[in-house]
């Protein structure tokens, strides 16, 4: 089982509340980490994928920020991004745990497990 999390508004929420999405941060003002996302990534120990529709490079900027901050992560966090996650159903299959803001959008067409943040915190 493979967990992936979306970084915008999931990973990393962006602190203008006026709209209720922010692609690549678009219309934020700051950022603060997902903390109960973050310590579950540490306690857990499992294989992670970060990803976002703003793309691979987008992925790989905020996974060194993440390791940076939390330098004993980098062997947890083996694999990138991939814009596509949500259309490509052999990427998250049956049994991986998609955490994304969008999960009822993104998860219709894939057969892995889709969460918004909310509700996956709620399970950990
Ligand atoms: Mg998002």
């Amino acid at each position: 089982m493979i967990y992936f999390f979306d970084i915008d508004d999931t990973l990393v929420l962006w602190d203008d509340d006026a709209t209720a999405i922010h692609p690549m941060g678009d219309g934020a003002r700051g950022w603060k980490w997902n903390q109960p996302l973050v310590d579950f990534i540490i306690n857990v120990g499992h294989t992670f994928v970060l990803w976002s529709g703003g793309g691979k490079d987008y992925a790989r900027t905020w996974r060194d920020r993440l390791i940076s901050d939390y330098p004993e992560l980098e062997a947890d966090i083996r694999r990138l991004g991939h814009m596509a996650l949500d259309l490509d159903p052999r990427i998250a299959i049956d049994g991986d745990i998609c955490v994304d803001d969008q999960a009822e959008f993104r998860g219709v067409n894939s057969p892995a497990t889709w969460l918004t943040p909310e509700d996956f915190i709620a399970t950990i």
